[in-house]
Parts: structure tokens; sequence; C-alpha cells
């Protein structure tokens, strides 16, 4: 089932996902559900928070993203980001490993808001899979990118806040109109 996707101003998307203790099936169908949405949105990544669910858990494909490649490392040995896709991570923790980038970043609940965001290029990822089970890989590209970005969601963090200085100056207007707009609808007005 497609989901609507939270836009900026719902108070969820600030709150610190709880840990998933145990797979469920309503985890499970969480998860299923996620996948339609983040697809039907022709997202890269989506966290519970954006779906209205406060958790540690998050969906990820890189897969329509073909103008900007992935990279995959497990057991420091290279791998194929795609035959690795769909991702879904449960209770992830993250190390950034690998210089600063600065590189093109939106997000679902910013709808028509993109800005060039510094990010270290590559990353450390502990998780838990579907069936409860540890796994870890280090990720860089696109993939390492949308991993620190949905990771941030889960932790209440949004990539405004991650942007410089002018590049938050210069959306404001639109970052205001958007969380006004989210705070009418929620309001019924
Ligand atoms: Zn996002």
């Amino acid at each position: 089932m497609v989901l609507p996707v939270v836009k900026f101003g719902d108070p969820i998307l600030r709150r610190r996902g709880d840990r998933i203790a145990e797979v469920t099936p309503e985890i499970r169908q969480l998860v299923a559900d996620m996948f339609e949405t983040m697809e039907s949105a022709n997202g890269v990544g989506l966290a519970a928070q954006q779906i209205g669910r406060a958790l540690q858990l998050t969906v990820i494909d890189v897969r329509g993203s073909k103008e900007r490649p992935s990279t995959l490392w497990i057991d420091n040995q290279p791998a194929n980001p795609e035959s690795f896709m769909p991702l879904v991570l449960i209770n992830p923790v993250i190390k950034p490993v690998g210089p600063q980038l600065k590189e093109p970043e939106g997000c679902l609940s910013f709808p028509e808001i993109y800005a060039d965001i510094q990010r270290p290029g590559e990353v450390e990822v502990t998780a838990q899979n579907l069936r409860g089970e540890s796994f870890s890989f280090r990720a860089g590209g696109l993939l390492g990118r949308a991993v620190q970005h949905e990771v941030d969601h889960l932790n209440g963090i949004l990539f405004i806040d991650r942007m410089d200085s002018t590049a938050r100056r210069d959306w404001q207007p639109e970052v205001d109109a958007l969380q006004s707009a989210t705070k009418a609808k929620r309001n019924g007005r």
C-alpha cells in the first residue's frame, strides 16, 4: 500500500526512532508499504519517520539512478551494489570514512528543494535485515550518501540541517512555506 509521505513541518520528522526489538509481521508489512511508497515517489531512500513512524528502520534502492554510481564492499571485497538492492536497514549504526564530498541531495519530505550537501564519501554500516540477522558493508557514491541521509532521518536530523549557510538562506522562503502548509494541513485548515 502506498502511504502518504510526511512533509517538513510534521514534528515526527524530528523524532529519533525507537529501536526495533523484533521483526514482527507488522514490521514486514511496514517495509513492504515503504518500498511501494518510495517507488511510487521515485525515491532512492525512505525512513520510517517519513511515513509517520518513529522507528530505526529505513529502505533504500539506488537501482533507478544510473547516472549516479554507487560503490559497495562486503568483507573488504568489492561487490555489485545493484545485486545488493533493495536494501532494508533495521537499527543501523554507521561510521563515516573517507574524505568529505559535496554533492546534490533532495528529500521526499521537501518536494522541489535540492542542495549540495557535504558528507563523508564513504560509510561503514552495521544493521539488521528482515530476518533479524546482523550484517555489515561499506558503501560509497550514491549508496553511501543515501545511507547517511536516511540514518540522519532515524535520528531526527534533516538535510536542511546540513546545508551550508548560503543554500539554507536561499531556500529559507520555500522551507518556511512548506512548514506552514504542512502545519495548516495538520490543523485541518
Ligand atoms: Zn530525506
